[in-house]
């Protein structure tokens, strides 16, 4: 029997739970522990009497007593393990103080601060969460899977830890990750913790420095790749398919030459999709989507200019691509005609056809020859930025190369030479990595700039820019995209994760932007309203896989009862001993 299920109180009507553990064992579940809030009744029925000091405590005191501490932590580090040690304690209670100081705890729990605890994660390795699924496993992964705290698992987030955001190869520090975008699937769209499931495939790391590192944590081997690390994850695979059948499962910050491949082998057999290709896509195109209406354009007659052209790039150009056809109706562009706007430079410089190093993923973005043949360029061999912006004119520029600065001041002046409101966002993370800072940006086209970053930024004052108000940037952050989709995935019985559903949700978080109403507001809604915003990405995203044809037809009323039923509130409910 399960330790704990919903039940109604037949004299009062009321939700509680039915809970058969008691003692030390109830306050050391951290999802049924409630701490100094167990009522005196409570403590009476559940033999917790004298194990609590004896004031019984509301929420809000311990809201207020847990923030007094966290205020007191000295270091981010230390704010971070602060609130994995409340995780580990009380679940509800992390939730909910998360939910009170979302913007001033997103950032600790998610990035940057994450990365920084990634890097750090053998060092300060306190409880096990969720499955480390190891390469000296194989041939028992389906043991490993049903050894799973839970049984009735709706989202799985998975890495294998060798491209940890922007950082490199952690090994298994990878698993922070999986860990804070599970949490960001229960604060931003309400799904259950227990039914979240993150898991490390541990095949190894090449991370020179955590090999030596006596106190490294998995298994000090170098990765395990080719066909050996296929098959590895063609059992773990299937395990999934057969422990977990309803599971959605997100691959998380693989390397660049696996990531494309593991989506595309893979999609058809399970309900799975990759955050940093799609969800990058989605969330940036959301934003390109709010920015052209604020400049009363369409997106297909746009000349974009991409800074970076790695996963991010081309699953945000690959997006851009599908809406500018899908844009017209029948007099919509062709995909040609699309990718003809779209400007992708790298480390080699402009991607033209006349270069024979371009990767793999960026081979379809490649400009003729031909179109450029007639530029003034610098150097041939490996045209600059700023020669692609002098040259197109370009209305929009995106940057995800993790070059800062790589938007000097004079690329900026002559993009803001030729446009009203140039769209300039600087996506790369972390802060430290940001291709511009909007205060520049704002600075340098005088408040002209229509601004969004990857990381988080604080508002521009309006002296910098010779503006009235302060100007609020918008964060082009992925947890507007991604707990939204799992939550339409799971409320509306969703088989497959279509490129159709991203794009959805993209159009319903354009219709939740601020700038809609106020062209100088952030092109984001704020993160207080981010349960909201997953709620309407969920009914786009539910309502668009019925019309792809991969969830049975609901009508829209009873999908969005769903999609409300299964938002958990991080509230204490009632317990009854059975
Ligand atoms: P990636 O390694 O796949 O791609 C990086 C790209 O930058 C490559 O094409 C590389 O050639 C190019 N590059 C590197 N140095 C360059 C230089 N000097 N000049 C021109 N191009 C150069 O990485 P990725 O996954 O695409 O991520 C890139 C950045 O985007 C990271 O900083 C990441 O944090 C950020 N990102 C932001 C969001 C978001 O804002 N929501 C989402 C995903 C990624």
């Amino acid at each position: 029997m399960s330790l704990y299920r919903k039940a109604i109180d037949e004299t009062t009507g009321e939700e509680i739970l039915e809970v058969l553990l008691s003692g030390r064992m109830l306050l050391d579940h951290p999802l049924l522990n409630k701490g100094m809030a167990f009522t005196d009744d409570e403590r009476r029925a559940f033999g917790l009497k004298g194990l609590l000091p004896p004031k019984v405590s509301s929420v809000e005191e311990q809201i207020a007593r847990n923030y007094e501490n966290y205020k007191r932590q000295k270091t981010d580090l230390d704010r971070f393990l602060f609130l994995m040690g409340l995780q580990d304690r009380n679940e509800t209670l992390f939730y909910h103080l998360l939910s009170e100081y979302i913007s001033e705890m997103m950032p600790i729990i998610y990035t940057p601060v994450v990365g920084m605890a990634s890097q750090l994660y053998s060092h300060i390795y306190r409880r096990p969460r969720g499955l480390y699924i190891s390469y000296r496993h194989r041939g028992e992964i389906r043991e490993v899977l049903a050894n799973a705290p839970n049984k009735a698992i709706s989202v799985i987030v998975v890495t294998d830890g060798e491209r940890i955001l922007g950082l490199g190869d952690l090994g298994v520090g990878g698993m922070g990750i999986p860990v804070g975008k599970l949490s960001l699937y229960t604060l931003c769209a309400g799904i259950h913790p227990a039914t979240t499931l993150p898991i490390f495939l541990d095949v190894g790391t090449d991370n020179q420095e955590l090999l030596r590192d006596p106190l490294y944590i998995g298994w000090r081997h170098e990765r395990v790749r080719g066909a050996e690390y296929g098959e590895f994850i063609e059992e773990f695979i299937s395990g999934v398919i057969e422990t977990f059948p309803n599971a959605m499962l997100q691959w998380e910050d693989f390397a660049r030459q696996n990531a494309k491949p593991l989506l595309e082998r893979f999609r058809d057999r399970l309900c799975s999709f990759n955050d940093d290709i799609q969800g990058t896509g989605a969330v940036t195109l959301a934003g390109l989507l709010s920015a052209t209406r604020v400049n009363s354009e369409k997106l297909g007659r746009q000349r974009i200019v991409m800074f970076g052209a790695g996963s991010a790039a081309t699953g945000i150009a690959g997006q851009i691509v599908e809406t500018m056809v899908d844009e017209g109706g029948d007099e919509g562009l062709t995909a040609d005609e699309a990718r003809s706007n779209l400007w992708l430079i790298d480390i080699g410089g402009l991607i033209h056809t006349g270069r024979s190093d371009i990767e793999d993923l960026s081979r379809p973005f490649a400009q003729p020859l031909e179109r450029i043949s007639d530029w003034q360029v610098s150097d041939w061999s490996n045209i600059k930025l700023y020669d692609v912006v002098r040259n197109i004119h370009p209305t929009v520029l995106i940057g995800t190369s993790a070059q800062p600065g790589a938007f000097a001041y004079a690329i900026v002046q002559e993009m803001a030479r030729f446009v009203a409101r140039p769209i300039i966002f600087p996506l790369s993370n972390p802060t430290s990595r940001c291709e511009a800072k909007p205060s520049e940006l704002l600075e340098w086209t005088s408040g002209r700039a229509i601004v969004a970053t990857g990381s988080p930024f604080a508002d521009v004052p309006p002296e910098v820019f010779g503006g009235m108000r302060p100007r609020r940037i918008g964060q082009c952050n992925n947890a507007y995209i991604f707990p939204g989709v799992g939550l339409g995935v799971i409320a509306g019985k969703v088989r497959r994760v279509t490129d159709s559903m991203f794009i959805a949700a993209a159009r319903a978080l354009c219709e939740m932007s601020p700038a809609l109403q106020e062209p100088v507001a952030p092109l984001f809604p704020p993160l207080d309203a981010i349960r909201s915003v997953s709620k309407h990405v969920a009914l786009a995203v539910a309502l668009e896989a019925q019309r792809a044809g991969v969830a049975e037809p609901v009508p829209r009323d009873s999908l969005e009862k769903a999609i409300s039923d299964l938002m958990w509130e991080p509230r204490y409910m009632r317990y009854r001993k059975v």
